[in-house]
């Protein structure tokens, strides 16, 4: 399993889809993309392997951001309605997860009474909740903050916001993830091989960190709100 994003300045599907291809050595069951331009976020998904989600990708739909997934099912059987990219109610957020959610099932019956569930995932809870929030009058970054601070269980996530199209949202607890970072663009996935096609040069996250990823910026936090500085480096590896 496995997680890719972009934002820059071309279009994103291409990248997206070559980074999956190189986390398929994980492991995986399905897989799926989300691309963001000014008509919105279109979501591609599908059961099996990249070739299947890439012949599903509608080569017209074009966008300089992107979040992609490779799913390991854990809840839910894989199949395309629990392929990631998730969506809230409104469609107004986009997520993808890999790690697993052990209290799920409490946050749902605690926060999410009135929402129905599209999918069968455990990861659904979380793109619900930041919606919840965001509803209840907080920002994307603070309902964002909020719900990592109620999850336990492990994570890898990155979250679009169809209200704002210069942000990619990332956290990471105990499942891999890596920022890299390019001259007008930067990208998120789980190793560095599966962006070394755009930029060798990587920022490290620690766990329960979230990061604010724009083309231009890289914003690294604690889950308390701290900004952390924090050295690049160069990702020494033969494609
Ligand atoms: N627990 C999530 C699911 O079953 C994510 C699995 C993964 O890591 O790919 O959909």
């Amino acid at each position: 399993c496995g997680i890719v994003g972009y934002i820059g300045e071309i279009d994103a599907k291409e990248i997206l889809l070559k980074g999956l291809e190189k986390l398929e050595y994980r492991g995986y069951d399905s897989a799926g993309i989300a691309v963001r331009n000014e008509a919105g976020i279109t979501v591609f998904k599908e059961k099996g392997r990249i070739a299947d989600l890439r012949s599903a990708v509608d080569t017209g739909v074009e966008g300089k951001t992107g979040i992609g997934h490779t799913r390991w099912a854990t809840h839910g059987v894989p199949n395309q309605v629990n392929a990631h990219p998730h969506q809230s109610t409104s469609g107004r957020f986009t997520l993808v997860h890999n790690g697993v959610i052990e209290n799920y099932h409490l946050l749902q019956k605690e926060y999410l009474p009135g929402v129905e569930m599209k999918s069968d995932t455990d990861t659904e809870v979380i793109v619900q909740l930041i919606e919840k929030f965001v509803n209840d009058g907080m920002t994307t970054a603070e309902a964002f903050r909020k719900t990592l601070g109620l999850l336990h269980g492990s994570y890898a996530i990155a979250l679009l916001d169809a209200e704002e199209a210069q942000t990619i949202y990332v956290a990471k607890n105990k499942s891999p993830l890596l920022v890299g970072l390019g001259d007008d663009f930067n990208v998120v996935a789980s190793d560095a091989m599966a962006m070394l096609q755009v930029t060798d040069r990587y920022v490290e996250l620690h766990d329960q960190e979230m990061v604010i990823v724009k083309k231009e910026s890289v914003e690294i936090q604690t889950l308390d709100g701290k900004t952390v500085a924090r050295d690049s480096y160069v990702a020494e590896l033969d494609m």
